[in-house]
């Protein structure tokens, strides 16, 4: 294995050279910006991305800026790229960076690694281009790309093919390690996509890629999904109040979407007389009840399917948080999952 891969070493490295795409985070090796740019990175596409990060640079330039900004500042900033506790662990690491380290970002893979939020991918990915460590990054492109060039029909989505896969690449890994690491993973999100449609054609690997020469692009990689997937069941409400507010309230401390602002909501589905009860017991009197629809919102493990309701209240009550749609949206990050029934103001 370690033979085959390595002769894809150099003419990655050359291809990278010539093909490198310069975003905004690419503009320098600091690693805040390679850090902050790699977390938003995760489970969220490029294109979206340069826009978060652009904003986010604007007001937090500096790790000292992200470590003392307000959570709810960071959330409103966040505010719609989704997985919060992404943003939550940036900050609890940057704090822990300038209390516990000086200011000094960690250097190695190592030190990166007991940071809050930072796994192997992202401080091998920091070690790496900030600081030339011979380490692999590896995500699903990269999984993607190796199990195509070697063929192999392991599942990808196994935590010991990864393991493997990483030792493969360690194994390899030449002095530019940062320049490896960005060509692997510019290659995955550019060339060798997923979903049996590469472009073979235009790939500098295509004479080392078993999965070309076999004509196996589609079968691989392989991903057998293990998890079994939750449906959960809701009613959200979308209260409006005489002075045409809107009610919300803040989630729990742990948990999904932990510490978030939400609109109202309740396990199960209600009919519109069970949830006129429900809200008189919340002493909250309901004049008009309009169903919404349903919407689906999908988390990593479990999904939400939604059925929502307007209901027009005689006044509002110290249950909830009562806001106009110009305050919700201006200080407040609501999760995506709701925004369905928000904009139905
Ligand atoms: S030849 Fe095709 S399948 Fe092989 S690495 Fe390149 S793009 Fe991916």
């Amino acid at each position: 294995m370690q033979e085959h891969l390595q002769k894809i070493v150099s003419p990655l490295l050359v291809w990278y050279a010539k093909n490198r795409k310069d975003y905004l985070w690419r503009q320098d090796k600091d690693p805040y910006h390679v850090w902050v740019s790699e977390i938003m990175l995760q489970q969220t596409r490029i294109e979206p991305v340069k826009a978060y990060y652009a904003r986010f640079m604007q007001a937090l330039p500096t790790l000292e800026d992200l470590g003392r900004v307000s959570e709810e500042q960071l959330l409103k900033l966040w505010e719609g790229l989704g997985y919060y506790s992404r943003a939550r662990n940036l900050h609890k690491a940057a704090q822990m960076i300038l209390s516990d380290c000086g200011g000094q970002f960690p250097q190695t893979y190592r030190e990166l690694r007991k940071l809050p939020g930072i796994g192997d991918y992202t401080a091998g990915a920091i070690a790496s281009i900030c600081f030339g460590e011979k380490v692999p990054a590896v995500d699903g492109n990269i999984l993607r790309v190796v199990a195509r060039i070697v063929g192999s029909d392991k599942n990808v989505l196994l935590n010991d093919t990864k393991k493997e896969v990483t030792a493969w690449l360690q194994a390899v890994m030449p002095s530019a390690s940062g320049d490896f690491n960005e060509a692997l993973m510019e290659l995955g999100e550019n060339i060798c996509l997923p979903n049996g449609s590469p472009l073979c054609e235009s790939c500098p690997l295509q004479e080392y890629c078993t999965a070309y020469q076999k004509g196996l692009t589609e079968q691989l990689p392989v991903r057998i999904k293990t998890v079994k997937r939750r449906q959960q069941e809701k009613t959200v409400l979308l209260l409006v109040s005489d002075k045409g507010r809107i009610a919300i309230e803040k989630r729990g401390d742990k948990g999904l979407l932990a510490g978030m602002y939400q609109l109202p909501n309740e396990d199960g589905y209600y009919t519109a007389e069970a949830l006129w009860d429900k809200l008189l017991s919340w002493q909250i009197e309901p004049l008009e009840i309009i169903p919404l629809g349903s919407s689906k919102h999908i988390f990593t493990h479990i999904d939400w399917l939604m059925e929502g309701f307007r209901v027009r209240v005689a006044a509002e009550n110290g249950r909830f948080l009562w806001v106009t749609p110009e305050e919700l949206h201006a200080h407040y990050a609501l999760p995506t999952a709701f925004k369905y029934y928000d904009r139905c103001y």
